[in-house]
């Protein structure tokens, strides 16, 4: 028979009655002649109530038990899919990620996939059963704990096992019908892409657009994954949804494809350090070792072999930074006068594979935003983004004043 692969993310499995009508589109793909791998979330909410029960508890948590804690979330959902998809007579089982075993690295909180055995699954659809129903977003590390793949990383738990398992297709259902060119809940005049090519949406999601896990759009590209992105409020329908897919694939496209954000970073800056060799692995080999994940990074001139260090992060990261920079301070590995911390500010930035053969794109997002009065705080690019740090306050009127620019509300 040949494998589907069907995730469901929280708000399509927010509450009984939700949980029904996903398991009405699974039966519909076993009709269909499909075993079905279904992949699901955690109840919309409850991630984020463990991890405030967490924070709570242990605001500098050890990251091992806050991933026994926030698994448990789609432990929930697993089983009651399971029981739902058994009521309608669908031969169904769930799956604990340690239970298959979904084999992970030891990076509690964020770790990554390294194998999933199949043969389990497997010998239990020889033997007749139609749906496995796996909890996503969590694994088990050699040594044997249960270890979560980061916020959002059921994506990536289904698009694991549509590689592992070779499915037809991995379905992600979601509360949108599809991925636009910006979130549809900022920007009313957003528009929904019928394709996007892997490595655009590898930036929009690494950049913030959290339709799907930025790891999971790297897998799905290195294994060939044909991945669907699709309302599970929607009538079925064969070309429904966004399909992600390679460059080549797409016919046209807009030299900006979308526009992502990320509400909730900061910055900080480490006013004079001394401007000396070693000095950036003297600041970020610690940040490192602590957890925190720097983005954007930039050095002033130096004035007197002195110099300023500014850096942002997750806003949640924050209290982790300070502490590893005073610690470090005090161990006499870097000396700082001070370490400023902005916790105000929000990164918005544009992307598209046409940026890579037109000029111009970069000074046409600084002008937007000067016509708007935002002012520019760090910049960042690559080949086919550019990044700026901005106050908080005007992230969504950038967003909608770039959108806009760019004509993003109009096909090519
Ligand atoms: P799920 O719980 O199903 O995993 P998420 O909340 O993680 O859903 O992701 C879906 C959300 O992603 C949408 O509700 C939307 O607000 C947001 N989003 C951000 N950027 C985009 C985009 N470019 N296209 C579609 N949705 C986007
Ligand atoms: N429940 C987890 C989260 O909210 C994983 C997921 O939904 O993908 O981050
Ligand atoms: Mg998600």
């Amino acid at each position: 028979m040949p494998i589907l692969v069907m995730k469901f993310g929280g708000t399509s499995v927010a509450n009984i009655d939700r949980i029904m009508r996903a398991s009405k589109r699974v039966a519909l793909e076993v009709a269909n002649g499909y075993d079905v791998i279904v992949v699901v979330s955690a109840m919309s909410g409850k991630t984020n109530e463990l991890v405030g029960w967490v924070n709570e508890t242990s605001p500098l948590y050890d990251a091992r038990e806050y991933d026994a804690v926030t698994a448990s979330g789609e432990n929930v959902t697993a089983g009651l899919m399971a029981l739902r998809l058994q009521e309608m007579d669908i031969p169904a089982r769930s799956w604990q990620g340690w239970q298959v075993p979904v084999q992970t690295t030891s990076a509690h909180a964020n770790a990554r996939i390294e194998a999933i055995p199949t043969q389990n699954i497997m010998d239990r659809f020889a033997a007749g059963m139609k749906v496995a129903v796996v909890a996503g977003f969590q694994g088990v590390s050699t040594e044997g704990r249960i270890t979560t793949l980061g916020r959002g990383g059921s994506d990536t738990t289904a698009v694991a096992f549509a590689a592992a398992f070779g499915a037809e297709r991995c379905d992600i259902y979601t509360d949108v019908d599809g991925v636009y060119t910006t979130d549809p809940r900022i920007v009313r005049k957003a528009r929904k892409l019928d394709r996007i090519a892997f490595e655009e949406m590898l930036e929009l999601a690494s950049l913030g657009a959290k339709v799907l896990q930025t790891r999971s759009v790297e897998l799905a590209m290195r294994f060939g994954v044909k991945l669907r992105v699709l309302s599970s409020f929607e009538e079925p329908s064969d070309n429904a949804g966004t399909l992600v897919c390679a460059e080549e694939d797409i016919m046209e496209s807009n030299v900006v494809a979308g526009v992502a954000y990320s509400r909730d970073e900061a910055k900080m800056t480490l006013i004079s350090v001394a401007d000396r060799p070693g000095i950036a692995a003297a600041i970020f080999g610690p940040l490192a070792a602590a957890g925190v994940n720097v983005d954007m990074i930039v050095q002033n001139i130096s004035e007197e072999g002195r110099t300023d260090m500014t850096f942002s992060c997750p806003m949640d990261q924050v209290m982790r930074a300070q502490k590893a920079m005073e610690d470090a301070k005090a161990d006499a590995s870097i000396n700082f006068h001070d370490l400023v911390v902005d916790e105000g500010v929000a990164k918005v930035s544009i992307v598209g594979i046409g940026m890579r053969s037109h000029a111009g794109v970069a000074a046409k997002m600084f002008a937007v935003l000067r016509d708007e009065g935002v002012n520019i705080k760090v910049i960042t690019t690559s080949e086919i983004k550019i990044s700026v740090l901005i106050d908080r306050k005007y992230m969504e009127l950038a967003v909608q004043a770039l959108h806009d620019a760019f004509d993003l509300d109009k096909a090519s």
